[in-house]
């Protein structure tokens, strides 16, 4: 009886000194921690898409990255990441995309990739550019949020991150401009909206997120904020999301946003 008890003292002090050392290990190198998860960023080959992929990798999260032109994308092929080639207005590269995954599963989705079009007033209004960008960034995200949705329904975490503006909030529009990025952001957000009602009873967080006025080629050099900062922001935002989050509005820095 009493060895039996000193077996069972010595195996128990075994699993909690190797549970400790899986804390510390951990606690030492924190890109331990989220080994397991994985997160999806389309646009990945610069501006915020390239700073999330690099600051999710440090993290150590399994990132995939999308780009249009892999094979150009140098500074994202610098990074020990798995990259896909997606241009998310063609629905053939969406659905090469899918395919690829193979029997991945997906925690993250950060649909970031978007257009800037430049049209003050409606009469500098181009056409063909306003159709464009409803095509990159409304019709993009959900084109890509389709085809891999069964990826996410496998994924743990199930958050979907749509990367907005403030400029589309309808609350916040008092000064108009930009026409049909505004338009592409706020029809992206009630995309957010339908999503988040839809899945809701399947334990999805979906939002949409604002990165601040950051200084990538979009957000031009008098931006705010460092791609850096935003990033470690939206990161920030996106760990702490909670179930009742599902179907709300953020901004990076921690901050809610009216639709
Ligand atoms: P960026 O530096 O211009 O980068 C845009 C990214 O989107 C690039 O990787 C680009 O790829 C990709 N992209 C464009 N069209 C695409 C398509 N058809 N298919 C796939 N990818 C495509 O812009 P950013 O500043 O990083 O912006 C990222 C997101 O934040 C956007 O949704 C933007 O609207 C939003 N945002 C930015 C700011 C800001 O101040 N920067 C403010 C509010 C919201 P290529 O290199 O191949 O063109």
């Amino acid at each position: 009886m009493k060895q039996t008890m000193m077996k069972l003292i010595a195996v128990a002090t075994i699993l909690i000194s190797s549970a400790s050392c899986a804390q510390s290990d951990a606690d030492a190198n924190p890109a331990n921690a989220h080994a397991a998860q994985t997160v999806l960023i389309t646009g990945a080959n610069r501006g915020i898409g390239l700073e999330l992929a690099r600051q999710y990798a440090a993290a150590g999260w399994q990132v995939i990255g999308t780009a249009r032109n892999p094979d150009s994308a140098d500074e994202l092929r610098s990074l020990e990441i798995q990259i896909l080639q997606l241009d998310v207005t063609d629905q053939e590269s969406v659905d090469r995309l899918a395919d690829a995954l193979g029997n991945h599963s997906i925690d993250v989705l950060i649909n970031n990739a978007g257009i800037l079009p430049m049209a003050v007033s409606i009469t500098d209004i181009d056409m063909d550019a306003f159709n464009r960008t409803l095509a990159v960034n409304t019709v993009g995200p959900v084109r890509v949020t389709r085809a891999l949705l069964p990826y996410l329904r496998q994924g743990t975490l199930k958050k979907i991150i749509n990367v907005s503006s403030n400029l589309g909030s309808l609350a916040n529009n008092t000064e108009g401009r930009f026409y049909g990025y505004r338009e592409s952001k706020a029809a992206l957000n009630m995309f957010t909206r339908s999503l988040a009602a839809e899945l809701r009873t399947e334990q999805f967080i979906c939002i949409s997120l604002h990165p601040g006025w950051v200084q990538t080629d979009m957000g031009g050099a008098n931006a705010t904020l460092t791609v850096q900062d935003s990033v470690s922001g939206i990161r920030e935002v996106v760990e702490g999301l909670k179930p009742a989050d599902n179907g709300t509005f953020w901004s990076h820095d921690g901050t809610q946003l009216p639709w």
